[in-house]
């Protein structure tokens, strides 16, 4: 029965949580106790670790999955965060006919919502102004980038290159994914002026060593994956699957309605903590004027990743 780590190993760091997470045995000497009850203090250990299996959540998934929060920061919250990039089209909106959108940044100023925006480092190199460009909004990647900034957004790395790690590891080795993962910070940091905390791999893509070697170098690695507590796990939104030609996957009757599904899903398991995960695309934008202010409603406030981080898990650091 893995009781032991579950009561004070909640607030740890995932890389502490995720060493310690081994089932919990009673040591040979808590076992001899029992054979002495009513003479000692070990007696008392027994009875207190009897009282303690007793009283126990009998949802035991729920209370795993929920890291405490500090009772001044008891509320639901939600970290919005988006992928892949910037989209300056996207960020400043624009109404060339195939690819109108409106204004995200502008959006999340009339809410007073501060986001987390995951970049692809690459777009901020000069050489990526063509590119950035080609649908045009007026400025640069680069310089969407630092309105975010300036917005009160912030910035952290999905990668240089956003190549998927294990074909990169196949192709390039493991130091080839470390070193690109740094180009993309040396590229970030000038911008913001602090290094990146958090790190979310292209596609989710990524094994446990590989993600150790990333919280060495002082990251935090977001996931999906069930390894750590539900609260610190992404909430993958599928906007991608809702744009351009082939939207079959769009999840149904609307992506509106899924993303709902699935913050009621998790509160059903006792998780009101969520990091959302969106895309900077036209539909994201139309979707998130609705649930933003539906999510208010529900009673979340929103909050930059950083400020998340610190309130659902208040002792991990993450990194320099
Ligand atoms: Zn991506």
């Amino acid at each position: 029965m893995n009781i032991g780590w579950e009561i004070d190993d909640c607030r740890l760091p995932i890389a502490d949580w995720r060493r310690r997470s081994k089932p919990f045995r009673f040591s040979n000497r808590q076992s001899q106790s029992f054979a002495a009850l009513g003479t000692n203090r070990q007696f008392l250990l027994c009875v207190s670790a009897f009282l303690c299996l007793i009283f126990m959540p009998s949802d035991r998934g729920a209370a795993a999955s929920t890291p405490a929060k500090p009772s001044d920061t008891a509320r639901k919250l939600v970290a919005l965060t988006f992928d892949d990039g910037p989209r300056p089209w996207v960020l400043k909106g624009n109404s060339q006919p195939t690819f109108a959108s409106p204004s995200l940044l502008d959006l999340l100023d009339r809410e007073g919502v501060k986001a987390t925006f995951f970049v692809m480092a690459w777009r901020l190199a000069p050489a990526a102004d063509r590119e950035c460009r080609k649908i045009d909004a007026g400025i640069t990647c680069r310089q969407a980038a630092e309105e975010e900034h300036r917005r009160g957004h912030e910035i952290e790395n999905h990668t240089y290159g956003h190549g998927d790690f294990r074909r990169m590891n196949k192709r390039y080795g493991e130091e080839w994914i470390l070193n690109d993962i740094d180009r993309a910070s040396r590229t970030i940091q000038p911008i913001t002026g602090v290094k990146p905390r958090y790190l979310r791999p292209p596609d989710w893509e990524i094994w446990p060593e590989l993600a150790q070697h990333i919280e060495a170098r002082g990251y935090h690695v977001m996931t999906k994956s069930t390894s750590v507590p539900a609260a610190w796990r992404d909430v993958d939104s599928e906007d991608y699957f809702c744009y351009g030609k082939n939207q079959s996957k769009c999840p149904q009757p609307s992506l509106y309605d899924y993303v709902l599904r699935t913050i009621a899903q998790r509160e059903r398991q006792g998780v009101d903590d969520q990091i959302l995960v969106f895309h900077e695309l036209p539909n994201s934008v139309e979707i998130l004027s609705k649930l933003i202010p539906e999510l208010k409603k529900r009673g979340y406030t929103f909050v930059t990743l950083q400020k998340y981080m610190e309130a659902v898990a208040p002792s991990r650091s993450t990194g320099p």
